[in-house]
């Protein structure tokens, strides 16, 4: 018996909910987000709460099928879906419960941040989270969660108050500071690992209008702005973010025509403090450098520039992923850089410098499962086109991309950026911490039966 027809009749009270493959709906349910991955799940469960999720998590152990869990769907190596077995599918979990009171936002398992920020918003508030609206809250925050607050209120995880988790033998917890620590500890960094997160909580800040966009310089200058951008931004006041970016200027407004599909080197700012001293905190790198072809930041409500690269990467492009963490750029790497970067083979891929000081720093390395709390940068390499016909091209310049730059990381990278790179790259990840998480683990999912994820092994 099929996983679809076995699942009708084991779990009738799901109703449609249960997709198969010979069910109208599957095509559609099973796409996600990088198109380069295509895989054909035996089951989808689209669960409408914690005790859907357990059931639906009883039936493919009882099965023997293999499990994976769909937050956002947009996890660069297709970890949010699997061939043959069950996708517990959390998209109807997205309720948002702002309490502005209190400064907290509670957030389905299941949510994008692009509801998290729209209703936050509304009350001047937000908390960290990515740079791109359609991600996904699950996936992003147990990875850790890097974006444009990070340098000001540190990482997605480091204002996670508490989590709601379906377990492996289907128990319900909450954990937090003071329920199931170590659950808690485990869950700030260590991905979808330990159970199915039905609501996350989390802290709010004061953030209303930030002043953001990107200035950019000709590619050619890309080393000279990458070392001074590296000088620059780890003494710049927490207020002001900026990222480094390789990237081509997008074929539309709010760009100039003469720009579009220019390949630049920039920065993607965002200032969240006091508008008036959004331009003096960016001015002491501005002054070092020459003068930009575009200097675009401008005031915005928070929410509206996380949906700013939207337009740009819509779902269904093909995507292939390289990562790394970073201490410092030497000047080889810096050549390296400007090599690959002044040669991205499509107009959507890009390189990516994200600063991972600030607030993110004052974080120990054992504090959470997120261990490169020392490293200044999280690099990333992204290959990205529409057109399957250039899968290859794009593939092939991120991993000569990475392997130029790699000698000169600090050895792990960030879970959420990397692809399936097996499990020397999850352990260079975690470093210290994973033989903590691999106890936990041991605690919480014995048999490994959430093992779709950049996998800890149970001690
Ligand atoms: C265009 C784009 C932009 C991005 N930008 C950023 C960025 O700015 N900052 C950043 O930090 N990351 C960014 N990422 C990376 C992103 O954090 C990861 O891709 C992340 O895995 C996405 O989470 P998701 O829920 O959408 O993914 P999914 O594919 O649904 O899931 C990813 C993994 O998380 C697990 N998971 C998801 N939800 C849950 C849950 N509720 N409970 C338990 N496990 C769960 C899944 O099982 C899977 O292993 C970006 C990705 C893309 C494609």
């Amino acid at each position: 018996m099929t996983p679809s027809a076995a699942a009708r009749r084991e779990l009738p009270a799901f109703g449609d909910r249960l997709i198969g493959p010979d069910d109208a709906a599957y095509h559609d349910a099973r796409k996600i987000y990088n198109a380069m991955i295509d895989r054909h799940p035996g089951l989808i469960a689209r669960c409408a709460g914690p005790e859907e999720v357990a059931q639906a998590i009883a039936f493919a152990r009882a099965h023997e099928l293999p499990l994976a869990v769909r937050g956002g769907g947009h996890n660069g190596g297709g970890l949010g879906t699997c061939d043959d077995g069950v996708v517990i599918d959390l998209s109807l979990l997205r309720d948002v419960t702002v309490d502005p009171q209190a400064r907290t936002v509670r957030v389905g398992g299941g949510a994008t941040w692009g509801e998290v920020d729209r209703a936050t918003g509304e009350h001047g508030l937000a908390t960290p989270s990515g740079i791109i609206s359609t991600t996904g809250v699950g996936g992003l925050t147990l990875g850790g969660g890097l974006g444009h607050l990070t340098r000001k209120h540190g990482l997605s995880i480091d204002n996670l108050l508490s989590a709601d988790v379906v377990l492996a033998n289907g128990e319900r917890v909450r954990a937090s500071a003071e329920e199931h620590p170590d659950l808690f500890w485990a869950l700030r960094g260590g991905g979808g690992n330990f159970g199915v997160v039905t609501s996350f909580e989390f802290r709010l800040h004061e953030v209303g209008t930030v002043v953001a966009g990107p200035t950019l310089w000709p590619v050619e200058l890309g080393a000279e702005v990458m070392a001074a951008y590296c000088d620059f931004i780890p003494g710049a006041p927490r207020e002001l973010n900026g990222f480094f970016a390789y990237l081509s200027v997008p074929p539309g407004p709010p760009f100039p025509e003469e720009l579009h599909l220019r390949k630049t080197c920039g920065i993607v700012w965002c200032y969240s403090g006091a508008e008036e001293d959004a331009a003096g905190a960016m001015a002491p790198l501005l002054e070092a450098l020459p003068e930009p072809l575009l200097h675009g930041p401008g005031p915005m409500p928070h929410a509206m520039l996380q949906g700013a690269f939207d337009g740009v990467y819509p779902p269904g492009q093909q995507w292939y992923w390289r990562a790394d963490f970073v201490n410092e750029v030497p000047d080889a790497a810096l050549e390296a850089h400007q090599r690959f970067g002044a040669a991205m083979p499509t107009w959507q891929s890009s390189m990516h410098l994200y600063p991972i000081d600030g607030a993110a720093h004052d974080v120990g390395p054992e504090d959470t499962a997120w261990s490169y709390r020392d490293a200044n940068f999280a690099s990333v390499f992204v290959g990205v086109d529409a057109d399957p016909a250039n899968a290859g091209l794009i593939r092939d310049w991120t991993i000569d991309y990475f392997e130029a730059l790699h000698p000169y990381s600090a050895g792990g990278a960030y879970v959420n950026m990397m692809m399936d790179e097996g499990q020397e790259r999850v352990r260079a990840s975690y470093r210290g911490n994973y033989d903590r998480l691999a106890r936990i683990k041991a605690t919480y999912d014995p048999e490994n039966a959430f093992r779709i994820n950049q996998n800890i092994r149970p001690a």
